[in-house]
């Protein structure tokens, strides 16, 4: 079973020595509910670094009022099995009040169309409680690597942006989308959904896959592609669409016309109310 420590101060302690010794840190940031895609993310960064420190943290920063921070699940008990199964050695599972000391607050905040975008424009708030709290998480751990899922692609964009802007000293490794045999892609969010759901929710990764076939073999119009998208998951009735949009990479840059490899195709939709996201790349 791996170590887990609440506060600050004890995961420093613990650190330092081994830092000093010349080890190398991977750093994989969740909010627990592990699953085999947290767990892929921790056993590479068990095969690249000495030490790997999983940090298990529902940060309320990032949930709108009106989302799901009270329902999330909390599955700290099982995690530790996940991250010990998975070769990880420390979880790293702070209060908010540790993670939050002050009453009022710091913000670290990337601003532009990258956050405005796809997630942005339905969770306003959402990128810059992530952009702070990996912020927090660099500066407690000072990771050598840190490690996050292409599941989240604005995310990785935001966090690119962020590590280069801020001069964070260290290396992100993304890891590509791991999913279940149905194709759907693993999210903590799937407990939510009845059977049912779940099997009209395999339309997501379905239809990404046949889009990226439609690109490779030749319909290259932005419209072409989103509008192919939109009507494939719209003929889900269970399927209600938050959005179908398409940017290019890196950086979610506007397309004009043509979409230019590599691009993002990223949906969200609705099954019941739970809201999942999925994305492939066109390239
Ligand atoms: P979360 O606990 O949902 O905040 O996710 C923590 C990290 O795991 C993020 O970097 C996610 O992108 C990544 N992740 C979650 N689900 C998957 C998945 N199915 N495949 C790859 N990475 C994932």
């Amino acid at each position: 079973m791996p170590q887990c420590f609440h506060t600050v101060k004890e995961l420093r302690e613990y650190l330092k020595p081994l830092k000093a010794q010349g080890k190398t840190v991977g750093l994989v940031p969740t909010m627990g509910a592990l699953h085999q895609g947290h767990a892929t993310l921790i056993s590479n960064s068990a095969k690249e670094n000495d030490i790997t420190v999983v940090s298990v943290f529902v940060n309320p920063t990032q949930f709108g009022p009106t989302e799901d921070f009270d329902a999330y699940p909390r599955t700290l008990e099982a995690d530790l099995e996940v991250v010990g199964k998975a070769g990880g050695d420390v979880v790293f599972a702070p209060s908010p009040a540790e993670m939050y000391p002050s009453s009022d607050d710091t913000w670290v905040e990337v601003t532009g169309n990258i956050t405005k975008v796809l997630c942005g424009k339905s969770r306003p708030i959402h990128f810059r409680g992530v952009t702070t709290v990996v912020s927090k998480l660099f500066n407690i751990v000072g990771p050598t690597r840190a490690y996050f899922g292409q599941k989240d692609a604005q995310q990785v964009e935001v966090l690119r942006r962020m590590v280069k802007d801020m001069f964070f000293d260290l290396e992100l490794r993304i890891v590509p989308i791991v999913r279940e045999e149905s194709g759907l892609a693993r999210s903590s969010r799937n407990t939510y959904l009845s059977a049912e759901e779940k099997s009209a929710a395999v339309i997501l990764s379905k239809t990404l896959k046949i889009a990226l076939e439609k690109f490779k073999a030749g319909t290259t119009k932005v419209e072409d592609i989103i509008s192919f998208t939109r009507t494939e998951i719209a003929k889900e009735p269970l399927a209600n669409i938050e959005y179908v949009e398409c940017y290019g990479l890196p950086g979610l840059y506007e397309l004009s016309d043509e979409v230019k490899a590599p691009s993002l195709l990223a949906v969200a939709v609705r099954f019941g109310t739970t809201r999942l996201i999925d994305n492939i790349i066109l390239e």
